[in-house]
């Protein structure tokens, strides 16, 4: 079996696990989702989730989050972990998509990649989620899981992206990212993955190695 051929029978597998590929944030806008990322960095969906939610009714659009008193941001984001800078990014970020993007989160990855505290984890999810375009979104879960399939030999995300790239079909890779969230969290978690149960057990290397 080729390499593709074999992402795509992960893919098939992971898709009748997890019918529902959708983004574990909560954000009704492009610029709400930018911001629902970074603050997810060291922090679990769940709380980035409530803390948006009083985030978002206390500056519901980008231009009032962008002109916020930065201490308000702060004391909201603060349970978030890294509060400072992520509330500064926060604002710098609805400032420049607001001064230099026309009010519109950009649609391409060299654009997203001048905004504050934007990294290609975050861009490739903007580009995946909110513009339908192919996109891998290499987070910790999917780099773990990704070595254990036998997917790619890396841990460095950039590495890790293209390599992902190259084998999964490109219409399949955002959606992909998301299933795989929810197989780390319900069956190969970073500590004691459920080999036993686990759906994709006949394809993956790890569980032949041991
Ligand atoms: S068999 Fe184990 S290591 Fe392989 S994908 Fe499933 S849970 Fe993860």
């Amino acid at each position: 079996m080729s390499r593709k051929d074999f992402a795509v029978s992960v893919l098939d597998a992971l898709e009748a696990a997890y019918p529902d590929a959708v983004c574990s944030l909560i954000a009704k806008e492009p610029w709400q989702l930018l911001c629902a990322v970074r603050l997810s960095a060291q922090c679990t969906d769940a709380r980035v989730n409530l803390v948006t939610k009083e985030l978002f009714e206390a500056f519901p659009t980008l231009d009032s989050l962008a002109d916020a008193p930065i201490e308000a941001v702060e004391n909201i984001v603060r349970p978030c972990g890294l509060f400072k800078v992520k509330a500064q990014n926060l604002k710098d970020c609805c400032q420049m998509i607001r001064d230099q993007f026309n009010g519109v989160v950009p649609d391409n990855m060299e654009d997203l990649l001048t905004l504050p505290g934007v990294g290609r984890k975050t861009a490739n999810l903007i580009l995946g989620d909110v513009y339908g375009k192919p996109a891998v979104v290499c987070d910790t879960h999917c780099i773990r899981i990704c070595n254990r399939l036998g997917f790619i030999k890396t841990t460095d995300p950039y590495k890790a992206e293209l390599g992902l790239k190259e084998i999964l079909p490109p219409d399949r890779s955002n959606d992909f990212c998301h299933r795989l969230v929810l197989f780390g969290r319900e069956y190969c978690t970073a500590r004691g993955p459920k080999c036993d149960s686990c759906p994709l057990a006949i394809l993956c290397t790890y569980h032949m190695d041991y």
